[in-house]
């Protein structure tokens, strides 16, 4: 994104107020805001990484005085402490209107009825969700996950127009809408699915089953939540509201600027945030820089849909996998599904690797020619053979969060 001197002028104020934190005192000692001038100046300031904003648990990153907080959410952590996140009233209300920002881009208005299916509580999905559905004035539904009976139940009586929903769940209930043969009982017109990396094949599925307008909406705890950026009617990467915050995309590796148009890992300094400002946070997501402007009219830049996560990776045999690439061969395959699952596992000195993916082809001799097909696609593109393994449709697991597709079972 460009650095112009308003820019820098609020990046100095942002930095200002972070380092009235514990953590960002502590960081930035002996910086004074006042001598970045320039983007040069800016890019020497260390990166945040999640593992820092573990280490100011529980309230390292509050900046503002304790009386100016009125919420606190957590991310999910898989291991060690969580991320607590201070919210101020103006950080509440300033997601509400990116949020908002994000549903007028998708064109929900007042007359939709808005199926929110994320989680609520200490997790920022669901409430974020809702906080922009109300503001917009449209009528919010707050099922939270979980129990598909009552989902459909409530989709069908309330006439459901929007669907709020992980890509995995939005399967799940295409796939259960399908199943019960309800689909023109249910009212919804489109969809927007939590920012996750997820594949063509499963996004024509679930536009297809549930018949809806599919929209990626962006955002992560760290940051507001989600909807801090989405995807308009053109369907080329996704906007990012940066009135709020400024972001780069850097080279994972070396942590410089990457080239215009090459993949690298968003890192985002926000510009409003009181309660947890943070200066250049990694997200680890992998994305690139959508040059010009949009056809759609918006005045914000792009970013090309997430292409993965840089700690997804895996390095199998000295070839790097990467989710999506994984996705990108599969759906060239005609008679494979778009759900798969890597197992790596070491076992005698070696590194094993199988891939289990879907088919509905049942006969062994058939499922027999696409695991071939698929080892030799898989060779060609990635540069290691994996054991295929084909399995029947709904026979991997889905789930309501964001899906694990690579276990990495070798540490
Ligand atoms: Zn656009």
């Amino acid at each position: 994104m460009e650095m112009n001197e308003a820019i820098q002028g609020r990046i100095r104020q942002s930095i200002k107020a972070a380092m009235k934190s514990e953590f960002y005192g502590k960081r930035f000692q002996g910086i004074d805001p006042e001598d970045i001038r320039s983007r040069d100046d800016f890019e020497k300031l260390p990166f945040t990484e999640k593992e820092d904003l573990r280490g100011a648990y529980p309230l390292g990153l509050r900046a503002v005085d304790e009386e100016k907080v009125v919420r606190i959410h957590s991310s999910s952590g898989t291991t060690g402490a969580p991320v607590i996140i201070p919210y101020t009233q103006k950080d509440v209300d300033d997601w509400a209107i990116m949020f908002r920002r994000c549903y007028e881009t998708a064109g929900v208005t007042k007359k939709d009825r808005v199926h929110i299916t994320p989680g609520y509580g200490l997790w920022t999905a669901g409430i974020g969700f809702q906080l922009g559905a109300e503001l917009l004035g449209a009528m919010a539904i707050p099922m939270g996950p979980g129990n598909t009976d009552k989902q459909i139940k409530m989709m069908e009586d309330l006439g459901s127009t929007v669907l709020c929903a992980t890509s995995s769940y939005a399967l799940l209930l295409a796939e259960e809408i399908e199943k019960r043969g309800i689909r023109d009982k249910i009212r919804l017109k489109k969809s927007l699915i939590g920012s996750e990396r997820w594949g063509e094949k499963m996004r024509n599925r679930i536009a297809s089953e549930l018949g809806v307008e599919l929209y990626d909406i962006y955002g992560l705890t760290e940051v507001y939540g989600p909807g801090i950026g989405i995807s308009c009617r053109r369907q080329c990467g996704m906007h990012l509201w940066n009135d709020y915050f400024y972001y780069e995309i850097i080279n994972p590796k070396t942590g410089e600027q990457a080239a215009p148009g090459e993949i690298g890992e968003l890192a985002i300094t926000t510009l409003e945030k009181e309660g947890a400002p943070l200066i250049r946070y990694r997200t680890h997501d992998l994305t690139r820089e959508l040059p010009g402007q949009c056809e759609c009219g918006l005045p914000y830049p792009r970013i090309d849909t997430l292409i993965g996560r840089s700690d997804d990776m895996v390095k199998v045999r000295g070839a790097m996998i990467y989710p999506s690439r994984v996705d990108e061969l599969l759906s060239a395959i005609s008679g494979v599904s778009s759900e798969y699952q890597i197992q790596i596992d070491h076992l005698n000195g070696r590194d094993i690797l199988n891939l289990l993916f879907e088919t509905e082809a049942v006969e062994s001799a058939a499922r027999k020619t696409l695991e071939k097909t698929v080892e030799a696609a898989f060779k060609e593109k990635i540069g290691v053979t994996p054991n295929a393994i084909a399995v029947g449709m709904m026979e991997l697991p889905r789930s309501e969060k964001k899906s694990t597709r690579i276990f990495d079972n070798r540490y």
